[in-house]
C-alpha cells in the first residue's frame, strides 16, 4: 500500500486520524462480532458509565516496518492479558484474547499506509480501549461497553539521541495499596495529572513514585516502570503489586538472561539503595527505556555514574537488544513478533 505524505521522522506523541478503528459492543450479556468503521467520533448518554464513574482501561502497543520490510506488532497477546486483568478489577467484561489480537490485527492492515518506513524511528501506535457507555447514575458497573481500537502514527521518541532525564521523588502516590495500581486503567492516569504538571513546573522530566504504605520503597511513575544496574552489572527490576506490569519490563527482563546473559533480581528495592545502582531508566511501549541521569528527593541529588551525557552502557545493550528484536535485526524469541504482512 502506498504510504501516506507524513514527515515520518518530525511527527510528534500526537494524535493523528487514520482511516480506520475497530468497534465491538457488548449488550445483553454479549459481545458482537466488531468491524472496522471509519466514523472517528462516539456517541453516547450524558450519563455514560465512563463519563460519570470513571469505568474505563487501556492497553498501548506499537506496529514497526521491520528491516525486512514486514509489519509487525510485539507481543500483542500480552496486552491482552493485561487488559483482561484490568477489566475484571473494575468489573467489566472480558473481551477474548484471541478477538483482540485479530483486531489488532485488522486495525493495523487497514492502516498500513500509515505504518511508518523502516529506519525513520516512527511506529504506529495502537491504543485499545474499553468502557462503560449505558447509563449509570446509582454506583454500579454499567451493563453495556464498548471496545475500540484506534490507531495513530508517532515519532521517534528521542529525537537527536536519547538523553538521559531528570526525576524528583514525588509527593503525591499513584497508587493505594491494595487499590488499581496494577491495573491500566483511565483513573490511574486522572489523578497522576497533578503530580506531573507540578513536576515540570519545578523543571523535572518525571516523577518517581515510593510504595504508598511506607514511602521507603521505588514503585514507578506515572506510565514507565523502573530498571536499575547494579555496579556488578546485574539487572534489578523493583516488584510490588501496585506496578503496572509492563510489557517491555518483562520483556527486558528476558533480554538481559537470555541474550545478554545477565543476572536478573525482580525485588523489593529500598529508595535508599538507589544512590548505589550505576544505571537506571524508564521502561515503557512509548520510548522503550528513557535514561536517567538524576534523581532528586527533597532538595538532595543523586547523580547516577552513567551521567547526564548518554545511556549507560548496560542500558545500551538491553536498548539495542529490544529494539533489534523489535526491528527485525535480531532474532526474537518465539511468539514475540506478530507479522501482519
Ligand atoms: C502502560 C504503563 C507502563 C508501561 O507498560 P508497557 O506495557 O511496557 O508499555 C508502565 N506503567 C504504567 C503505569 C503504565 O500505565
Amino acid at each position: 500500500m502506498e504510504k501516506k505524505n507524513i514527515d515520518w521522522a518530525n511527527l510528534g506523541f500526537g494524535y493523528v486520524k487514520t482511516d480506520k478503528r475497530f468497534v465491538a459492543n457488548f449488550t445483553n450479556g454479549a459481545w458482537d462480532e466488531g468491524a472496522l468503521i471509519e466514523d472517528d467520533m462516539i456517541v453516547m448518554s450524558e450519563c455514560a458509565g465512563v463519563l460519570q464513574y470513571a469505568q474505563t482501561v487501556f492497553e498501548g502497543l506499537k506496529a514497526y516496518t521491520t528491516e525486512k520490510g514486514n509489519i509487525v506488532v510485539f507481543r500483542p497477546d500480552l496486552n491482552a492479558e493485561r487488559l483482561e486483568q484490568s477489566a475484571l478489577r473494575l468489573e467489566m467484561p472480558v473481551f477474548p484474547k484471541d478477538k483482540f489480537v485479530d483486531a489488532v490485527k485488522q486495525v493495523v492492515k487497514a492502516n498500513s499506509a500509515y505504518v511508518p518506513p523502516y529506519g525513520t524511528g516512527a511506529t504506529l501506535y495502537l491504543r485499545p480501549y474499553m468502557f462503560g457507555i449505558n447509563p449509570v447514575i446509582g454506583v454500579k458497573p454499567a451493563d453495556d461497553y464498548q471496545f475500540r481500537i484506534f490507531s495513530t502514527p508517532v515519532g521517534p521518541y528521542f529525537k537527536g539521541g536519547a538523553k538521559p532525564i531528570t526525576i524528583k521523588v514525588s509527593d503525591f502516590d499513584r497508587a493505594a495499596p491494595h487499590g488499581t495500581g496494577h491495573i491500566k486503567a483511565g483513573l490511574n492516569y486522572a489523578m497522576s495529572l497533578h503530580a506531573i504538571v507540578t513536576a515540570h513546573k519545578e523543571g523535572f522530566d518525571e516523577n518517581m513514585y515510593l510504595d504508598p504504605s511506607t514511602r521507603t520503597k521505588v514503585e514507578e511513575t506515572g506510565g514507565a516502570n523502573f530498571i536499575f544496574v547494579t555496579k556488578d552489572n546485574k539487572l534489578v527490576v523493583p516488584k510490588s503489586p501496585s506496578i503496572l506490569p509492563s510489557i517491555t519490563r518483562r520483556s527486558l527482563v528476558q533480554v538481559a538472561k537470555d541474550y545478554l546473559g545477565l543476572e536478573v533480581e525482580e525485588r523489593e528495592v529500598l529508595f535508599e539503595e538507589v544512590k548505589d545502582f550505576a544505571e537506571a531508566g524508564l521502561c515503557g511501549t512509548a520510548a522503550v527505556i528513557s535514561p536517567i541521569g538524576k534523581i532528586v528527593d527533597h532538595g538532595k541529588e543523586f547523580c547516577l555514574p552513567s551521567g547526564m551525557e548518554q545511556m549507560g552502557p548496560t542500558t545500551k545493550k538491553l536498548y539495542d537488544t529490544l529494539t533489534g528484536i523489535q526491528m527485525g535485526r535480531i532474532e526474537a524469541p518465539k511468539g514475540w513478533i506478530e507479522v501482519i504482512e
